[in-house]
């Protein structure tokens, strides 16, 4: 079997991979679409990102669905042909942050296509996977299994409007308008938000953001001024999701938030020098988030009613033996939103 590992920055290779039998409680999936992410393009261009270096050839990809291809032993849920996304998480269910019920905060936590464990869990982009029965999502009839692979990256945006709370009426800044940033403006408006102002420094994402319903959208890069109403009184936003990882893009929004508003940081930033007098004199409340839990099949939930139109998001698809030419592509912010690879 086929799969896209990645060996080096830049050195990503088609090649053969173990195609393992599914062992009891396992389902194998013949993946027919996995979405590019912003990880993955850091595995690709630097090797990693933060301390996360790849130190060994690793299967990239963790935003995959397919048709179940054979089952294990005891899977008795799922049968041969029934089309699923791939749950990319595996926490391991009794360590204390499992049992307290933040499962994405497991100690034990195995991710697909992730190196921050040694050895590497190896990703998805390839012929087949074989995982664990209940990471295997059986979809609705009428999505596509290339919006079934977005539930991934949606499902991180609904764990972050979570954090968030109550949207119900809420003026919303959303700073950085990549994938996770035009689902959140998808999401927040689902939730009831009255106002969604996205920014970026690229035009061409900012135009899928208006056409996913956001309110109005600046170019922050070309007309930096064009924001400045925004900074009336104490500013104005209730909530801010922050997608960019930009020091920038969260020092401009503190003006522009007002006292007591939800700063919820997405964008994984490294070191960043914060305005502490703001978020002390403000009342400013800083949350993190990170990936999700339940969040995976309310996503498909949501989208398998209806309810969540991801399919403006995916702006190309390429066989994965071009996974070299789809890696360039969805590094250009001009031409790309979402790419896909096929299988
Ligand atoms: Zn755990």
């Amino acid at each position: 079997m086929r799969a896209v590992v990645i060996h080096a920055p830049k050195d990503l290779r088609i090649e053969d991979f173990p195609d393992p039998a599914p062992g009891a409680g396992e389902v194998r999936v013949g993946i027919e679409a996995g979405g590019i992410c912003g990880s993955d393009l850091h595995y690709y261009h630097h090797g990693g990102f933060g301390t996360v270096r790849i130190q060994q050839p690793m299967a990239l990809g963790h935003e995959i669905a397919g048709v179940v291809a054979a089952v294990g032993e005891g899977v008795r849920h799922l049968s041969p042909g029934m089309r699923v996304a791939v749950n990319p998480s595996q926490p391991c269910g009794v360590c204390v942050h499992c049992r307290e019920g933040m499962r994405n905060q497991c100690l034990d936590m195995r991710f697909m296509g992730s190196a921050m464990r040694n050895p590497h869990v190896q990703g998805g982009f390839r012929k087949h996977v074989t995982v664990a029965a209940a990471q295997a999502v059986p979809i609705a009839d009428r999505l596509s299994l290339a919006e079934a692979a977005m539930a991934e990256p949606l499902a991180v945006c609904l764990h972050a409007a979570n954090q968030a709370g109550q949207l119900m009426g809420k003026r919303v800044l959303v700073t950085g308008c990549g994938p996770i940033g035009a689902l959140m403006v998808l999401v927040a408006r689902y939730a009831g938000a009255a106002e969604i102002v996205v920014t970026d420094v690229a035009d061409a994402p900012l135009a899928v953001a208006r056409s996913l319903g956001a309110s109005q959208v600046f170019n922050v890069a070309a007309r930096p001024a064009a924001i400045d109403p925004w900074r009336a009184g104490k500013g104005v936003f209730d909530v801010l999701f922050e997608a960019s990882g930009n020091q920038a893009a969260l020092r401009l929004a503190f003006d522009l938030v007002r006292p007591g508003a939800v700063i919820v940081q997405l964008g994984l930033g490294g070191e960043m020098t914060l305005p502490v007098n703001s978020i002390v004199t403000k009342e400013l409340k800083l949350r993190g988030t990170f990936r999700f839990d339940g969040e995976f099949e309310l996503a498909l939930r949501l989208m398998g009613e209806g309810r969540l139109d991801v399919k403006p998001l995916i702006t190309a698809s390429l066989p994965f033996e071009r996974a070299v030419e789809a890696f360039e592509l969805a590094s250009d912010r001009s031409k790309s939103m979402k790419v896909q690879l096929t299988f």
